[in-house]
């Protein structure tokens, strides 16, 4: 059988419904929700369904079918009967008359079938695959519902508005075409989806002031890659980073995540490990500038979360100075990332009652910290790039005082393919690191919680496997 995919205006028309059962209730909000007509034929019409039809202007007739009840009066019928001889006899009869009709246990029978539906009204998505899987249409349906953000019918609702006076100032196709897909996919559109419903209408009004320019505005979207498996991106990063059209990436953000990047998006690396060509902090701030002010859509991927040891901070304070709009999309940073694909809680009702989030690097050769605030009991520490730094951190925490048997955990390429996880205590620990020649990016956690690595390693063997 083949479907043609259509969708029909809905508003004037009336539709029989025979069958008083849950699956009819469904069916009535549906049609109902979409302005259409119902009346029921139903022996025992269940007392919200009578009430749903009577308060939407539509009868209902308590008695059996009989093919009488079925006239030109309708253009749509629905055999929705627990009797597939009787489903059967309707649908029959609906297909003498020329009507459509929809057979719910049997949509071979019938001649209309209702798809699994994504509801952004005025957007809908429908999913049709011909009655081979309810259950397949529904898990499309599922995914897609989280993925078409949920403002695209305010978006569409918006952009409907504008449509004839944008065709009036536009007339030629072509920038039109440009107009809308700027308006669809750049600033408008996101201050809609973070709720900013006067805003988005607002720079809407000026990009159709300015259209004529041809200066589309460019943006920065600052996100934040995650630790490494593209699993961990959030729906908006996903989303933001299919519509660059420059991508500047950190050392950090995975090969993986990279692969989600759009063919046609421009790359620029702009990592800091590559000593010899990497781009200095003021540089790349400089890059989000330029490539915006030019009108591009701009994703800066940083690894982990922007805001944590990211010097996210640094900027989005220079696009501030330039006026540039941005957006900062959280990520989920490392000591998260490591700490579940790990198997290391960061806190624990009896061992750890705070984590902190602590920043390794060596600065002439040493560390300025806190010690004696960070070598207590019942507290984690995750130390950020504390690779080189690892032995004057353990030495300082044992002199100021912490158990030299603290357990304690570095993660390797954590949340990875290649992950590691090396434990050992405070006192072994760099003899250790050496031993399994531990290699960046490398994540220190020090803390009771290490030692509950062992109970849930299974986890991470099976990752493994
Ligand atoms: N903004 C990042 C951190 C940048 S600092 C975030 O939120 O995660 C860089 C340090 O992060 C590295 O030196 C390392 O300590 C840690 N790191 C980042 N990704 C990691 C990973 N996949 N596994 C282990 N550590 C990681």
């Amino acid at each position: 059988m083949a479907y043609l995919p259509l969708f029909h205006n809905s508003e004037h028309l009336r539709a029989l419904i025979i069958g008083g059962g849950r699956v009819a209730l469904r069916r009535a909000k549906a049609l109902i929700h979409a302005q259409v007509t119902c009346d029921v034929v139903a022996p025992d019409c269940q007392a919200e369904l009578a009430a749903l039809i009577d308060d939407n202007g539509g009868a209902v007739q308590q008695q059996a079918f009989n093919p009488e009840v079925i006239s030109k009066r309708y253009q749509l019928v629905l055999a929705l009967t627990d009797n597939s001889d009787i489903n059967a006899a309707i649908a029959e009869q609906a297909k003498a008359l020329d009507l459509m009709v929809n057979v719910a246990d049997d949509p071979s029978a019938g001649n209309v079938i209702f798809g699994a539906t994504v509801d952004r009204t005025p957007l809908t998505i429908a999913i049709n695959n011909g009655g081979a899987s309810p259950v397949l249409s529904r898990l499309l349906r599922q995914q897609l519902d989280q993925f078409v953000p949920k403002h695209y019918g305010a978006l569409a609702a918006l952009v409907g508005r504008y449509r004839d006076e944008v065709k009036q100032a536009l007339p030629k196709e072509s920038d039109r075409v440009a107009f809308w897909e700027s308006v669809l996919q750049g600033s408008v559109a996101e201050a809609l989806f973070s709720g900013q419903h006067d805003v988005a209408e607002g720079l809407l009004k000026k990009s159709l002031l300015n259209a004529d320019k041809h200066k589309s505005n460019g943006e920065v979207y600052l996100i934040g890659a995650g630790p490494g498996d593209p699993d961990l991106l959030t729906l908006r990063a996903f989303r933001l980073l299919q519509q660059a059209d420059v991508v500047l990436y950190d050392a950090l953000v995975s090969a993986e995540v990279m692969d989600l990047v759009p063919d046609r998006a421009e790359r620029i690396y702009v990592g800091k490990r590559r000593a010899n060509h990497s781009v200095p902090q003021d540089g790349i701030n400089q890059l989000l500038v330029d490539h915006a002010l030019l009108g591009k859509r701009v994703a800066r991927l940083k690894g982990g979360d922007p805001f944590i040891f990211g010097r996210g901070g640094e900027e989005i304070e220079k696009l501030a100075a330039h006026q540039v709009p941005f957006q900062v999309v959280p990520g989920i940073t490392a000591a998260s990332g490591c700490s579940a694909y790990g198997g290391i809680p960061l806190t624990h009702r009896d061992y750890a009652q705070s984590v902190r989030f602590v920043t390794g690097q060596l600065k002439d050769g040493s560390i300025a910290l806190e010690w004696p605030a960070l070598a207590v009991e019942n507290q984690t520490l995750v130390f950020y790039m504390g690779l080189k730094g690892l032995p004057i951190i353990c030495e300082q925490l044992m002199a100021h005082g912490m158990d030299p048997n603290m357990p304690a955990a570095l993660v390797e390429k954590g949340t990875t393919q290649d992950q590691r996880v090396i434990t050992s205590d405070l006192t072994n620990m760099p003899t250790t690191m050496t031993q399994e020649t531990v290699m960046s990016p490398s994540l220190f956690i020090v803390g009771r919680v290490v030692n509950l690595h062992d109970k849930l390693a299974w986890f991470a063997s099976e990752r493994e496997a």
